[in-house]
């Protein structure tokens, strides 16, 4: 049998590479994308999870937009308006899957900020859109190429990770986020606004969502990999009930309905008294890791290299001029220490800024200042001017 021709035209995932070297005995990992194992809120889901065998009606096929009581959580929580509404799916990354195959012809466009999430990449690619990149500054996207992309009328969606970026870190504005909803609504184009890191915020209170500003132009994904595990795969998606509906039916093909055990395991942990303390926790937990990282690169990292500063998440961006990224990951991981090179999250063609993306969330103080000396060591062997 042949491969699907949508499928033959997506790259092998070379980080699939990296991270199962990344996996190798003696190897600090910055490459992979991993929340802190041992910070999962196992305790608080811990009664909850003790009870699912008394509740058997929990295991029978349940409703394709999520378990009913966990929907009324939202709709209570969110205030969404009377003429929106959700749906649970497999985590957010079957949420963007949900939206290309529902609203999504071949050679439609889509736009992105460059570099963006690799998942989105291969689902746009999957789909046969024709993907248009926009730079992507210190706050945002470049405006002025957005309304520009915009302004030619063709573009059907934005998909845009405004709350600490992935690969980036970058965080969206408070004016990027109104500029953005006002194009959105002037050249009727539709935000995907894809929020996994929104709750990672290290201080301060969150910045309105995008969406907000353009609720009936928008679709919001929601993931709970962050807060709560990856391993029980769930997100939300929102959004006008006229795009829910399409999209429910595309995921009763796709797979019925998400796990309705673990959908009440969640319901369960959201509204336990400690949930907030968790997530407390993690934040201080992911700054002390952002700022070991980064005190190490600052007095470590030779002339010329240059990462940005983050305010949440779980990602800083490493620029390193004039050197080829890919022979450096490869030295790094020679070196014992796994890091993502840049090219990996740009399409093919595009002009690629020489970088890495680094994880700070799942490696300790004391492992972060190794991997920082390691891959000052790659830096300076493979990136000789
Ligand atoms: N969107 C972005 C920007 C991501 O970084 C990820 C994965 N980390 C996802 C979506 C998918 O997350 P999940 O399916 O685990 O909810």
């Amino acid at each position: 049998m042949k491969i699907a021709k949508s499928l033959q035209q997506i790259q092998p995932s070379y980080i699939r590479e990296i991270l199962a070297a990344a996996q190798t005995q003696g190897v600090i990992s910055l490459a992979g994308g991993l929340p802190d194992g041992e910070s999962f809120p196992l305790d608080l889901m811990e009664d909850s999870l003790n009870t699912l065998a008394a509740s058997p009606q929990l295991f029978q096929y349940g409703h394709t937009a999520g378990y009913a009581p966990l929907l009324d959580y939202f709709k209570q929580t969110e205030q969404q308006p009377g003429h929106h509404s959700a749906i649970v799916c497999t985590g957010s990354q079957q949420a963007l899957d949900l939206i290309a195959r529902a609203f999504l012809n071949p050679n439609d466009i889509v736009v992105m900020e460059a570099p963006s999430y690799l998942g989105a990449l291969q689902v746009f690619g999957l789909a046969q859109a024709n993907v248009q990149s926009i730079q992507q500054r210190a706050d945002g996207p470049d405006l002025a190429q957005l309304e520009a992309k915009f302004a030619t009328g063709e573009v059907v969606m934005f998909y845009a990770v405004p709350d600490f970026h992935n690969p980036t870190g970058v965080c969206w504005s408070l004016e990027v986020r109104q500029k953005v909803a006002q194009l959105c609504i002037q050249y009727n184009v539709t935000l995907i606004e894809d929020v996994p890191y929104r709750e990672l915020r290290f201080n301060g209170q969150a910045l309105p969502l995008t969406s907000s500003f353009c609720p009936d132009n928008s679709l919001v994904l929601r993931s709970f990999s962050k807060i709560a595990t990856p391993g029980i795969r769930l997100g939300l998606l929102t959004g006008k009930t006229d795009w829910i509906n399409p999209l429910i039916k595309v995921k009763q093909s796709s797979d019925l309905h998400s796990s309705v055990p673990m959908q009440a395991v969640l319901l369960d942990l959201l509204k336990h008294p400690n949930f907030d303390k968790h997530l407390a926790k993690l934040r201080d937990l992911y700054q002390k890791r952002y700022l070991a990282l980064t005190e190490q690169l600052s007095q470590k990292l030779p002339a010329g290299c240059q990462f940005n500063t983050v305010d949440g998440g779980m990602f800083i961006w490493l620029t390193v001029p004039d050197c080829n990224t890919y022979q450096l990951a490869q030295a790094a991981i020679d070196n014992n220490v796994a890091v993502v090179p840049s090219a990996v999250f740009y399409q093919q063609g595009e002009t690629v800024e020489p970088a890495l993306r680094l994880n700070f969330t799942n490696a300790s103080e004391s492992e972060l200042a190794t991997a920082v000396d390691r891959l000052v060591t790659a830096i300076n062997e493979s990136c000789k001017p």
